[in-house]
């Protein structure tokens, strides 16, 4: 069986085919520009030459022909014909209550998706308009929708609720949902293999530190806290998000700077996390850069990043009364080894000890904890595509 895997943004779109006879990624690629001048598809041919076409795309129906049209191309294409596609996995951001797993997608299945497209208006509406396009290019092909939220539907209540009249989260459904789900499912699963136990019997902090950034407790197998919130706006210091502020910040900004919610807002998801803090830059590696050559607002603004981190790990290891597991993973968790032991440098309280050396190497699943450390340290390169084509061919084997 051969999936395709779709990511879309409002004008961009990711995908992957990968066969699932071995899990291997056939091709993998990206529009971008969709819908504006200048649109282009980079696509990643397995074992070929990468190709650039620069061509208009005026929509995501247009967008999706390309991708085909590339993977079925006699120089560059990975497969003979489109009708070798079985399935496709699309991830979707929000999932709302409605969806605690992944489904095949249905007209049901799509008014809910509208339904939740309140809760996420810069995302789920990108969703479905890649859905509808492969639906209209690639008619009959099933459709598969695994979800950034579903994994934390199992987070109890006590943690999902925010202590604001009860009504608001009857008539809008306003609470913890979380995000990068498909993330932190993998890596949690990943790091019981390593562990060599029943995932059931064990408690593992996911940390996924990438440009977004969030942490979730996996106990027993099943979320029950995560870092993220109603929006991926809540929890970690980011690249360009606060992370938890004072919420009476946003009035008081507003009243300031004679700001309107919505800029108070484009400030928040924009202009603030390492690079408000720093004025330096939005990625990591820039930011260390400086911090290394001196700037002390660099400096400050990864020390804050960690320290956050750190503060989050603790109140999970509280609220699972124990951790057996910590894991690094995303961008930043998997290549920065200077932040990892940053973070770690807070955590000998639980008994956590780093193996310097094996925390200075990269790109595979590794421990990098010592063979005495209390709790286990690993960094595991996250996955979401495959766990995307995995849910998509179990869904459609049923
Ligand atoms: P992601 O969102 O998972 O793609 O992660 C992207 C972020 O990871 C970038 O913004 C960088 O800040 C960070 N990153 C990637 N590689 C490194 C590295 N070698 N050192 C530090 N940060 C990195």
């Amino acid at each position: 069986m051969k999936v395709l895997v779709i990511n879309c943004g409002s004008s961009s779109l990711k995908y992957q085919l990968i066969d699932m006879e071995t899990e291997s990624v056939l091709a993998k690629g990206l529009c971008e520009r969709i819908g504006i001048e200048g649109s282009r598809l980079k696509h990643e041919p397995t074992g070929k030459d990468k190709v650039v076409i620069e061509e208009n795309m005026a929509d995501h129906n247009d967008a999706v022909k390309m991708v085909l049209d590339a993977l079925v191309d006699p120089n560059h294409g990975v497969i003979s014909s489109m009708d070798e596609i079985n399935a496709i996995g699309h991830r979707v951001v929000h999932g709302g209550e409605e969806f605690s797993g992944s489904v095949v997608i249905d007209d049901a299945v799509m008014n809910a998706l509208v339904k939740c497209s309140d809760l996420a208006p810069l995302h789920n509406p990108a969703n479905i308009i890649g859905i509808k396009a492969c639906e209209k290019i690639m008619p009959g092909v099933p459709q598969c929708g695994v979800f950034d939220t579903a994994f934390h539907q199992t987070v109890p209540k006590k943690a999902y609720l925010y202590a604001l009249p009860y009504e608001y989260y009857e008539k809008y459904g306003v609470r913890r949902y979380g995000f990068h789900g498909t993330s932190h499912r993998f890596v949690s699963s990943e790091a019981a293999k390593m562990m060599g136990k029943p995932i059931e019997e064990t408690k593992i902090i996911t940390c996924h530190l990438g440009n977004g950034g969030s942490i979730a407790a996996v106990q027993y197998g099943k979320s029950v806290d995560t870092t993220m919130g109603f929006t991926p706006l809540e929890g970690l210091i980011m690249g360009t998000r606060c992370g938890d502020i004072d919420p009476s910040i946003v009035t008081f900004l507003e009243n300031k700077e004679g700001l309107s919610a919505k800029e108070v807002d484009e400030i928040m998801n924009k202009k603030s996390g390492v690079l408000g803090i720093s004025g330096v830059s939005s990625d990591f590696r820039d930011v260390e850069a400086a911090a290394a050559e001196g700037n002390e607002r660099a400096q400050v603004a990864l020390d804050a990043f960690a320290y956050k981190v750190a503060k989050s790990i603790g109140s999970y290891a509280a609220a699972m009364n124990g951790v057996d597991a910590i894991v690094f993973t995303a961008g930043l968790g998997e290549n920065s080894g200077s932040t990892r032991q940053e973070i770690c440098d807070y955590l000998g309280y639980l008994g956590v000890k780093l193996d310097a050396e094996a925390n200075s190497k990269r790109g595979k699943a590794m421990e990098i904890s010592t063979a005495d450390s209390k709790v286990k340290v690993f960094v595991i390169p996250t996955n979401e595509e495959l766990v995307i084509a995995r849910d998509t061919k179990e869904l459609l084997d049923k």
